[in-house]
């Protein structure tokens, strides 16, 4: 089966777990076998994270439909990302978001960066902007932002990305050690916190990150 055969079959079973038109027609759109290394290419839609190495992972494809459901992308919105990855979970959001929209994507990793930049380069998205640094404590050049995506696991939800998420955003972040459970956060006059389901992510570093020794 060709990778075009693979991701119809891997859409159509994300269809039957909920996920939306809208967040289907962005994951069909990008081609996640661009943003896997060599070696993975043939498992690049199954539906798992990768390794993309520096002991990091693209995220599993239900994983990202999730996150994008809960977010619900409208055209034209600012998103942040924190913890760019392969660059693909910012390349669904930018399709969701269209060409009048931008995705900041902030990776602490000066290599998945550099990766992420050349992913992206070839498959040719103009609405993302990657950036070095610690995404823990948010971007605040371009803030606030409509929407917020974390995808390593915090210990708790860093302050500085509460400040920079607009009035009537929202945001999605995994919170926890080995056993974590991903949050969605509205932020209102009175900042709502649900939480959604368990999950498995890398831990966030940084300030506002995880103590690893
Ligand atoms: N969304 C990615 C997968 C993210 S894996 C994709 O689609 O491929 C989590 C990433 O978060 C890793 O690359 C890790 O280096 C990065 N990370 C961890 N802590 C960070 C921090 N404080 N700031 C920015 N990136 C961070």
């Amino acid at each position: 089966m060709g990778f075009d055969e693979l991701k119809r079959d891997l859409i159509t079973k994300l269809k039957r777990h909920g996920i939306k038109r809208d967040v289907l027609d962005a994951l069909e759109k990008v081609p996640r076998e661009h943003f896997v290394p060599e070696e993975e290419k043939r498992y690049a839609y199954h539906d798992t994270p990768l390794s993309i190495g520096m002991g990091q992972t693209i995220s599993a494809p239900h994983m990202v439909a999730i996150m994008c459901n809960l977010l619900e992308i409208e055209k034209g919105m600012t998103i942040l990302e924190v913890g760019t990855g392969s660059g693909y979970h910012a390349a669904v959001m930018a399709e969701l978001t269209g060409e009048e929209g931008h995705v900041y994507t902030v990776e602490c990793n000066e290599e998945l960066a550099q990766n992420a930049i050349e992913n992206l380069k070839k498959t040719k998205y103009t609405n993302i902007t990657v950036i070095t640094g610690d995404g823990s404590e948010g971007l605040k050049e371009h803030a606030p932002y409509d929407r917020i995506s974390v995808a390593a696991a915090a210990p708790e939800i860093p302050p500085p990305l509460i400040d920079q998420l607009k009035e009537g955003g929202r945001m999605v972040i995994p919170i926890g050690r080995e056993y974590q459970e991903l949050y969605l956060v509205t932020k209102n006059h009175k900042t709502r916190i649900e939480k959604k389901c368990g999950v498995a992510f890398v831990p966030l570093r940084g300030r506002y990150g995880q103590k690893i020794c």
